[in-house]
């Protein structure tokens, strides 16, 4: 699923962590918010800005 436009800069991050549920909902929680509290578990999407921004590289990639 393309999730790309929805999530910002989320849909890039190496801290984001995507959930898809059996009914087709994909959950999206930063990684980074279990150790820096500036950043929420689940950010409010579409994320335009963020400082704990980190590319991912290509084997980061959801399938
Ligand atoms: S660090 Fe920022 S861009 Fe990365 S997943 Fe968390 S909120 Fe999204």
């Amino acid at each position: 699923m393309d999730y790309t436009i929805q999530a910002g800069f989320c849909a890039e991050c190496a801290h984001a962590l995507v959930r898809p549920t059996n009914k087709g909902t994909i959950y999206l929680r930063c990684g980074l918010a279990a150790r820096d509290e500036r950043f929420p578990r689940y950010p409010r999407l579409p994320v335009l800005s963020c400082p704990g921004f980190q590319p991912m590289v290509a084997s980061d990639r959801p399938r």
